[in-house]
């Protein structure tokens, strides 16, 4: 199968130059390059030159794309999501609106509490007609990879149920799906009085299960005041270490405990949220290879303090914009309003917010060997937006800019 893309007339690669991701200024170099053709052969980016100079001969049935008023960026690498859901949060959305706290509602029975209970409900078979809705919307908007976590469950049958569906939505969807297990998202409310038992379910019973079922890439904690301790994270994730699973933390959210320490100290691929990160969490991700994945669309939507990206880029830490999309805090998924928010509200440049949502955004996933850029030897997930110029994407919100869709080298239509 072969595809050309040709006069593009900006091609927007966020070369990386071989390293796995960007930091610092590196960011503000998005490897822009003008009037160009794409080259891709079985899902895979073969050439990339200027137009006029492609000497190959193409197949017959090639796809040919003139894409003289378009512009091309990478597929967008959404790396931290609880896209795998049942029930809907409209209501509390509305006792927001009228002053409450999201843990206010969190201690009435809403909150986590409330899509637990929706998703223990629901079969595998229908939580995966939901889910794979909502991949196709994430796909007409540019998201191309996606991390999708378990802990709607909060038991083990109901935590292996959504991991065997977004396991199966992997293997038919196109959508790129990286597995998490989140057994620690919350307590469920049968553990209430006793936590510990919950902590041991979580480390001897589900964890072990998942490794062994091949359920999961990585192991993420909700470490905050209220859910898990810095040593009952620790434990899981030092468990989940032991059984060959990558590491991710939900990290100073709310209140700053330590998780970022830990983070950093366990080797983790990503940390995430940081909203309430201080000098002391920066310290310890300084010179690491642990990504932060910040979340502008929480902030956002709950109206809680942002993370301090900005702090993080200029401290060389590698930064990432991920959605966080769930039905509590955060029910939106598009990548492109996510970076309007960081250029808004977070002080990122939109060059800075696009190789947050890509390349570094794979690099949360460990994948950027293959994907978040839009290089010779890496899988062909392009986007073709008919936009003037790249800044135009975040500038112009709350509206699809995306033309056309390539996952793996191939045109998708959407019904
Ligand atoms: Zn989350």
């Amino acid at each position: 199968m072969q595809l050309l893309i040709e006069n593009i007339r900006e091609l927007v690669t966020v070369n990386g130059g071989g390293r796995p991701f960007k930091t610092g200024k590196e960011m503000r170099d998005l490897g822009v390059i003008k009037d160009v053709c794409v080259f891709v052969e079985d899902g895979i980016i073969r050439w990339i030159g200027s137009t006029g100079a492609f000497g190959l001969s193409l197949n017959r049935d090639a796809d040919v794309i003139d894409a003289s008023s378009l512009v091309a960026l990478p597929g967008f690498v959404d790396s931290h999501t609880h896209a795998l859901f049942a029930g809907s949060r409209e209501r509390e959305f509305a006792m927001r609106a009228e002053g409450k706290t999201y843990q206010e509602i969190a201690a009435e029975g809403g909150g986590i509490a409330s899509t637990v209970a929706s998703t223990r409900a629901t079969s595998k078979k229908e939580l995966k007609k939901l889910t794979s809705k909502r991949l196709d919307s994430m796909m007409k908007h540019g998201t191309t990879t996606v991390e999708i976590k378990s802990g709607y469950g909060l038991d083990p049958d109901t935590e292996v149920k959504m991991l065997e569906a977004i396991k199966e939505l992997a293997d038919e969807h196109f959508m790129t799906i990286a597995p998490t297990f989140l057994g620690a998202h919350a307590v469920p409310s049968e553990y209430a009085q006793n936590k510990d038992a919950y902590v041991e379910l979580v480390c001897e019973h589900m964890l072990p299960y998942v490794a062994r079922k091949n359920l999961a890439r990585f192991c993420d904690v909700f470490c905050e005041q209220g859910y898990f301790t810095l040593e009952e994270s620790r434990r899981i994730l030092e468990r989940a270490k032991s059984l060959g699973l990558q590491l991710k933390i939900h990290a100073d959210e709310f209140n700053a405990i330590g998780g970022t320490r830990l983070a950093a100290e366990l080797g983790a691929l990503s940390v995430d949220h940081l909203e309430h990160i201080q000098a002391e969490g920066i310290k310890a991700l300084r010179g690491r290879e642990t990504i932060a994945v910040v979340l502008p669309g929480v902030s956002f939507f709950l109206r809680n303090p942002y993370a301090p990206a900005r702090a993080l880029i200029d401290a060389e830490i590698p930064v990432a914009i991920a959605s966080d999309f769930n039905p509590g805090s955060c029910m939106a998924f598009s990548m492109p309003l996510m970076m309007t928010i960081a250029c808004t509200q977070m002080s990122l440049t939109p060059e800075e917010a696009i190789c947050a949502a890509t390349l570094n955004g794979a690099a949360a996933l460990g994948l950027s060997s293959i994907l978040g850029s839009i290089e010779v030897g890496k899988q062909a997930d392009i986007i073709l937006y008919d936009i003037p110029d790249y800044r135009y994407l975040a500038y112009h919100f709350g509206t699809n800019l995306v033309a056309t869709v390539i996952k793996k080298g191939t045109i998708l239509e959407f019904s």
